[in-house]
């Protein structure tokens, strides 16, 4: 599996996975990435931190 941030073949690596919600609005999935480092760096870009977290 190619990590998503960099497209790298995570085995070779130490591989971080996160699972998306289908019902989200999007579209969910599952995502690799080489490690946090790449993991990090993928939700700056995307921005997914925007929003709420549940811990208020
Ligand atoms: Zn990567």
């Amino acid at each position: 599996m190619d990590c998503t941030y960099c497209g790298s073949d995570v085995v070779h690596h130490d591989p971080v996975y996160v699972m998306e919600d289908v019902n989200s609005c999007g579209g969910g999935g599952s995502d690799a990435f080489c490690n946090y480092s790449c993991l990090v760096s993928w939700i700056e870009s995307e921005g997914k931190i925007e929003g709420d977290s549940c811990r208020i």
